[in-house]
């Protein structure tokens, strides 16, 4: 496993990150000894970032990362949750709400501190609420010790970068925006580079898209996303490869960011994943699978309110 420096936070993050959002069953139900293994399988292959959410199963994803957690030394792993939202249309990133949030969290995480806490998922909310109100108080829970570091995620990036710009946000996580689908992000690195802000990558496999499986039900992308994500999980097989291991070979390898977090509540998968990074990419099959998916290339979807959309054309 590589590590890489989080922007200027001092933390040093493994280049692969768990993503606890499956044990909070988003991808369908799984037994808890086998999200409780994915996660320990993680730490014993030296991935040492977890990322999770209260929003993930209505706050199961943090009580079942919590317990896979239980007895682990805390100083061997860091640990990311969120604040803001909490159901599929409940936001709220008031002051008030997102302390009481984190006490919540820390007592489900079974832990006195979080490295990293993010409002989730910004573009929902008011963007001049962040900055003046939901970030403030999350700097007074830094100054008690209660979190390490303070970041924001969500989907559209100039939302990001629009925050990063106007306040000091230690880290930003976009997701679905470096992998064979979609290259948008590449694009922001040096941007959040100059303001001292932290890249985290998330969703390498386009939140399923991009396996055998497919995209789960929820996926916002199209139809014909999912077509050319079917063609290309075919064109793999078909090859003796595996889409999934093109599309987290490539996102790892390629992206800017810190880490690179993949959802997972298998141990074998999280074996696989680990794997995978240690062998080289297949070019041929490479060229094949962006051939086939160039049609549906940076295509995305919308997510959040209009305005937030890119701030900048506000002004
Ligand atoms: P992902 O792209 O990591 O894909 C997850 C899916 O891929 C799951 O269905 C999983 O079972 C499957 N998978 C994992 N390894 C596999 C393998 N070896 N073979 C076949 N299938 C495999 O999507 P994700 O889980 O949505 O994203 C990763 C993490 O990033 C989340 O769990 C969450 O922590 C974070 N995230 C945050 C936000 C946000 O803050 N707004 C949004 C998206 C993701």
């Amino acid at each position: 496993m590589r590590y890489r420096p989080l922007g200027r936070t001092g933390l040093i993050v493994s280049e692969l990150g768990f993503g606890a959002s499956p044990l909070g069953s988003v991808f369908g139900a799984f037994a808890e000894q086998d999200g409780i293994d994915a996660v320990r399988t993680a730490l014993d292959l030296g991935v040492n970032f977890f990322d999770v959410s209260p929003y993930y199963g209505d706050t199961a994803a943090e009580t079942a990362l919590g317990r896979a957690l239980r007895g682990v030394d805390r100083d061997s792993y860091l640990l990311a949750t969120k604040v803001g939202r909490y159901g599929a249309t409940e936001f709220d990133f008031g002051a008030e709400r997102v302390k009481r949030g984190v006490t919540e969290s820390l007592a489900r995480l079974g832990t006195d501190h979080v490295d990293l806490i993010q409002c989730h998922d910004i573009e929902f909310g008011s963007l001049d609420l962040i900055v003046e109100e939901t970030l403030p108080a999350l700097r007074e829970l830094q100054r008690a010790g209660l979190v390490r570091h303070v970041g924001v995620t969500g989907y559209p990036i100039p939302a990001l970068a629009h925050v990063a710009a106007r306040t000091p946000v230690d880290t930003v996580l976009s997701y679905c925006q470096h992998t064979l689908l979609d290259r948008r992000l590449a694009a922001w690195e040096g941007h959040f580079a100059t303001l001292g802000t932290g890249v985290i990558n998330a969703s390498p496999l386009s939140m399923g898209a991009l396996t055998w499986r497919g995209a789960p039900h929820w996926h916002p992308g199209s139809a014909r996303l999912r077509e050319r994500c079917a063609a290309a999980a075919d064109l793999c097989e078909r090859a003796g490869g595996d889409l999934a291991k093109l599309a987290l070979q490539f996102s790892v390898a390629t992206t800017g960011a810190a880490t690179t977090v993949v959802g997972t509540r298998s141990p074998d998968h999280m074996r696989r994943n680990v794997q995978w990074l240690a062998e080289p990419i297949d070019p041929g099959l490479l060229a094949q699978v962006e051939q086939c998916l160039a049609p549906v290339r940076d295509q995305g979807w919308t997510s959040g309110r209009p305005a937030n959309q890119d701030p900048r054309e506000r002004s």
